[in-house]
């Protein structure tokens, strides 16, 4: 996912230097204004600011703000959002329940299709998502969801269990949690019923 090399962001970037940093995040892009042209955000976010990864934060251990620098940009006239997340959030063992430290630096990239047949202008390890899935509102503007996609490539890269490498304490002593088992959706049947009624 990192090994993206667009000469046009680079480009952008030279130009557009925020002039301060943000301490607010950013909740969306406004494509009608910026998928032309680019857009550039950098500012400082709060972990405790993304509702969904708070639940699961360690309480017992301080949070530091992320640096998260996000670019949208074109290439081979396909629309990319990339960002850049550097920090790491606090969670809490599955084993010891001590607090365990997870690095979220790395580069995303996501490539924003119109449609699928746009399929075919990425590569194949690039990441994409289509926009009719996650703009919700298209009126009166077309607001790219910036911080709902960014926690979800979060969540992406927190384990759903977390464990020191070097845990101390032993799993004996607790036992083995069973794997929780898929529940079937108690709503599928009736999905399934509903033409027939
Ligand atoms: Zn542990």
């Amino acid at each position: 996912m990192s090994s993206t090399q667009n000469n046009k962001s680079s480009a952008l970037q030279a130009e557009k230097v925020p002039a301060s940093m943000s301490t607010s995040m950013l909740e969306h892009i406004s494509l009608n204004k910026w998928e032309d042209s680019g857009f550039e955000w950098a500012g400082e976010v709060i972990p405790n600011s993304f509702e969904r990864l708070a639940t699961i934060l360690a309480t017992e251990h301080a949070q530091s703000n992320i640096l998260l620098k996000a670019n949208l940009y074109r290439r081979n006239d396909v629309l990319h959002l990339a960002f850049t997340l550097t920090g790491e959030v606090w969670l809490t063992c599955q084993r010891c329940l001590q607090p365990i430290v997870i690095d979220l630096t790395d580069d995303y990239d996501i490539a924003l299709l119109d449609n699928e047949s746009q399929i075919r202008l990425v590569n194949e390890e690039q990441d994409y998502l289509l926009l009719d899935e996650i703009i919700t509102e298209q009126s009166p503007e077309r607001l790219l969801p910036l911080k709902k996609l960014v926690e979800d490539e979060i969540l992406l890269k927190t384990p759903m269990a977390p464990k020191h490498d070097d845990c101390e304490m032993t799993v004996e002593q607790f036992g083995e949690i069973p794997e929780e088992e898929e529940s079937e959706n108690p709503f599928a049947a009736l999905a399934s019923l509903k033409g027939k009624l």
